[in-house]
């Protein structure tokens, strides 16, 4: 384990080395999920598929945000199929509407100029990114536990997953783990990576020893390559977004206006945070957990892996080596050694 500043500046936010080393404790953590009551159905089939292939072993607890009350038929359905308990919640308004510093009209320009990119004319997923970047973290449900696992409606878990995966993550000192990697649109994050530029000036405190800058930049950093970690699944530790670090960082985006003004996601926003004030290795990729999101699959090569799983995915339909994706590159620049067969996804 390095002990680099940045290490020390997060862990003295939260205590996160303190309870790294007590490897007897029980997890805090739990499932997060920000949906609308008419993603029910959706979600349902989602959960019941996280219980059977991971948590009816584990029982941890559900959060469920809406900026929206739930409806008692969604607490009834969802209710019925966790394992642990779950918690209803309402996102409390300041989390989900305009900073008074936002102008509200050429937010709303911005939307029609958008109107051709994905998401590009939405104002609620606007919300919903800002949202998923800033505040989360901050909901008070949230409080009580020190690690989460972020799952969508339309989701799907391809495997078996015996171990407790928030305890690998914290006995291995992780604080971010992803399955999936791919390029961002640039039109949606325009001057994301100049704001991110001006904010590494104010702060170069906040950057990491041993960054991972080279997964998101082939030129230390002049220009931004794209690449993120998709973040509709996250299995990471709350003390990385609460830390001081990223929440100046938040503060400096928000204050920006982008998430307005453009359509920055939580996705990047997210990444080049971890890749930037985490040293390298505390980000990890999960070759074990099979995981589909429309469009795109993480389905394990690994022949060991995946009989082990129970895998159910079609591995010549994996997107881990595919061209669009960006795990080639964190391989290469981790020095990992890919899986067979990575080959034939190539060009
Ligand atoms: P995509 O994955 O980028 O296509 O975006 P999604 O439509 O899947 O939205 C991302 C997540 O935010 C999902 O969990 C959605 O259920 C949730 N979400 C999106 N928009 C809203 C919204 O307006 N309200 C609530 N409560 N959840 C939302
Ligand atoms: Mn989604």
């Amino acid at each position: 384990v390095s002990s680099t500043a940045s290490t020390s500046t997060l862990a003295a936010t939260g205590g996160a080395a303190a309870k790294a080393s007590s490897k007897e404790e029980p997890i805090k953590a739990c499932f997060v999920s920000l949906v609308r009551n008419e993603d029910l159905w959706k979600l349902a089939d989602t959960i019941k598929n996280v219980q059977d292939r991971f948590n009816d072993k584990f029982n941890y607890p559900w959060v469920f945000l809406n900026n929206e009350v739930f409806t008692e038929e969604f607490k009834h359905v969802i209710g019925g199929i966790v394992s642990g308990p779950a918690k209803f919640e309402v996102i409390p308004p300041a989390y989900w509407s305009y900073p008074d510093w936002i102008d509200q009209e050429k937010a709303a320009q911005t939307r029609i100029a958008m109107k051709d990119i994905i998401y590009g004319d939405s104002e609620s997923y606007r919300h919903m990114c800002r949202f998923e970047s800033g505040f989360f973290w901050r909901h008070e449900a949230l409080d009580e536990f020190d690690w989460y696992w972020r799952v969508e409606p339309e989701t799907k878990l391809h495997c078996d997953i015996d171990y407790d995966v928030f305890k690998w993550m914290r006995d291995n000192d992780k604080k971010y783990g992803f399955t999936i990697s791919i390029y961002e649109y640039e039109a949606t994050i325009k001057t994301l990576w100049s704001t991110t530029q001006e904010f590494l000036k104010l702060h170069p405190e906040h950057v990491a020893e041993d960054n991972m800058m080279d997964f998101i930049s082939k030129d230390n950093g002049k220009k931004y390559n794209l690449c993120h970690f998709w973040s509709n699944f996250e299995v990471a530790s709350l003390d990385l977004w609460r830390s001081k670090a990223y929440r100046d960082y938040f503060d400096y985006l928000d204050q920006a206006g982008g998430f307005f003004y453009e359509r920055w996601g939580d996705a990047p926003v997210h990444s080049i945070a971890a890749a930037l004030f985490l040293p390298r290795d505390q980000i990890h990729y999960f070759p074990d957990i099979g995981y589909y999101h429309p469009p795109y699959n993480n389905c394990p090569l690994d022949q060991d892996i995946f009989d082990k799983g129970k895998c159910t995915c079609n591995q010549d339909a994996d997107f881990t080596f595919q061209g669009y994706s960006c795990t080639s590159r964190f391989f290469e620049v981790n020095k990992m050694k890919k899986p067979q067969g990575w080959e034939k996804f190539k060009g």
